[in-house]
């Protein structure tokens, strides 16, 4: 459905009764196209050693406090075991950013490996930041058909308050890769935080209007979470609420899903660290992922992009278990053993696997 952009900030701003309208209107939509099922993307977070100096996140190489780690080629291969046996169906491998070819190498042969031990079953996703044409055509050849990379704003000026002002952090270069990764025939998938400092209705419904423009077949969006070891930690108290922005998260997602039916959409961990049903609540409003954490509970505790993460002890069949009952709980179905593409991207590519 195509909204101007005036209807997108109404509905933006929408409260109480018009709040329940809109997502109850997006979750019939949802049920439409997608019916109820939720399909799963076993997390794997490889590394928090990370280039880049993003203002927002506790991973930023300017935190001298963050603790850095790189899982072993048999850690990532346990994770994907228990992704197989867990029934996830798909794995998402995520790290902080590096550019160099040790790094890049070993991303491929890890999706080599991971294809190799699941015997092709296993759906890869990878969430490695910003590449060259060449290295996201190799990890593509080796097996990976998702990629993750949130544009974080589509605003520029926004952009360059919430990212340091340089090379490293070029606004062109995002929009470049996102476009490479669609040219290469990745299902791309990108996304945003909500609730920034400086962040504005109009940014927002922007972001709305430029996930629609570039026919993304994924997008994740999720509440920003101040972290007190980066500069945005400054802003804390001019942001909306916890509250506010969880409910602004939602009405994005109901939005997005009544403009892109067919999509593929996230419901961050974020949401859960704002409320305990946070993650429920955005399927609700029209998400159809989820994002189990498969990471060994020894590092979980160090990739703290942002704080009071959930789910840092439990094990990855604890996650699953409860997952389930959440999920049954407002009579949604996870769909087990299947990679769950994207529907939006397999009409636009029919010949696809
Ligand atoms: N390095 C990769 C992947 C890891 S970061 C990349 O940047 O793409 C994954 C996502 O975490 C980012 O895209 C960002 O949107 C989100 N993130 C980072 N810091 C955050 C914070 N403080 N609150 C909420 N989300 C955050
Ligand atoms: Fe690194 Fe990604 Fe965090 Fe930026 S958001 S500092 S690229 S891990």
């Amino acid at each position: 459905m195509n909204f101007t952009k005036q209807e997108i900030i109404d509905m933006l701003n929408a409260r109480g009764a018009d709040h329940e309208a809109l997502l109850e209107r997006a979750l019939a939509t949802k049920l439409e196209y997608l019916d109820h099922f939720v399909h799963l993307r076993g997390l794997i977070e490889y590394s928090s050693v990370c280039r880049k100096n993003c203002l927002y996140c506790g991973l930023r190489s300017g935190n001298s406090k963050a603790i850095r780690y790189t899982m072993t080629d048999e850690e990532v291969m346990d994770c994907a075991r228990q992704a197989v046996e867990l029934r996830y169906g798909s794995i998402a491998l995520q790290c902080g950013e590096r550019n160099d070819k040790a790094f890049t190498d070993k991303i491929a042969q890890l999706v080599r490996d991971i294809k190799k031990l699941s015997d092709g079953k296993l759906g890869i996703t990878l969430s490695c930041g910003e590449q060259s044409e060449e290295v996201y055509r190799q990890w593509f050849e080796a097996g990976a058909h998702r990629y993750l990379l949130r544009i974080e704003s589509s605003n520029e000026e926004l952009y360059y308050k919430i990212h340091p002002h340089d090379d490293t952090h070029a606004f062109a270069t995002r929009l470049n890769c996102i476009d490479t990764l669609l040219k290469i025939g990745y299902q791309t998938g990108t996304g945003t935080m909500i609730g920034l400092p400086f962040q504005t209705v109009s940014d927002m419904a922007d972001d709305l209007l430029f996930f629609q423009s570039k026919g993304v077949a994924m997008v994740g969006m999720g509440p920003f979470i101040p972290h007190p070891d980066t500069p945005l930690w400054q802003y804390r108290n001019d942001i909306p609420s916890d509250e506010e922005r969880l409910q602004m998260t939602l009405r994005m997602i109901a939005i997005l899903r009544l403009m892109m039916p067919e999509i593929n959409m996230v419901s961050a961990s974020a949401n859960q660290t704002l409320n305990p049903l946070g993650r429920s609540m955005a399927v609700k409003a029209g998400a159809n992922v989820l994002m189990p954490n498969l990471s060994p509970s020894p590092y979980r505790k160090d990739y703290i992009i942002y704080p009071d993460k959930q789910c840092i002890e439990e094990t990855a069949s604890f996650c699953a278990a409860h997952l389930e009952l959440q999920m049954r709980a407002i009579k949604h179905s996870i769909l087990y053993d299947e990679w769950g593409d994207s529907k939006a991207f397999l009409k636009a590519h029919p010949t696809f696997r």
